[in-house]
């Protein structure tokens, strides 16, 4: 399928500096800031410097150092923040969401990292 980048998202206008963030991390290919409105106490959005919208497309479209430059700022944050599951962290949550049954709201690739209680069920009953 064909992938429809809106250069006018919000997560676009915040890689052009055109709004701020809270910076955690940047790396050559991804930037990780807080989120606006943290659902948790640790709430860290990942995204990746290019043109994607969801992961799919991401995956489809991405170059491999992309990909990895991506998959490891996740990393990073984790190990920044201390997050890792064992002896200092207690473990973290990764969503995607990606369209309308998955409720995105920003259309340009993000994971959010959920940590700092424990987050409850995976998916709310409706
Ligand atoms: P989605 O529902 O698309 O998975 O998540 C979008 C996230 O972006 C939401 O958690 C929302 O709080 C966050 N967000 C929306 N606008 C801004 C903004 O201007 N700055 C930051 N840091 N986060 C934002």
């Amino acid at each position: 399928m064909a992938y429809s980048y809106d250069d006018q998202n919000i997560f676009a206008r915040i890689l052009r500096g055109e709004i701020p963030n809270r910076t955690v991390l940047e790396t050559e290919h991804s930037l990780a800031f807080e989120d606006i409105a943290p659902q948790a106490p640790v709430h860290v959005l990942v995204i990746p410097k290019g043109k994607y919208v969801t992961y799919d497309h991401f995956a489809q479209a991405a170059t491999e150092a992309e990909i990895v430059d991506f998959t490891r700022a996740v990393r990073a944050v984790c190990e920044k923040l201390g997050l890792e599951p064992g002896a200092e962290g207690t473990g973290y949550r990764l969503i995607s969401n990606s369209g309308g049954h998955g409720m995105q709201e920003v259309p340009h690739l993000h994971v959010h990292i959920l940590a700092g209680r424990p987050l409850g069920r995976m998916v709310m009953p409706v």
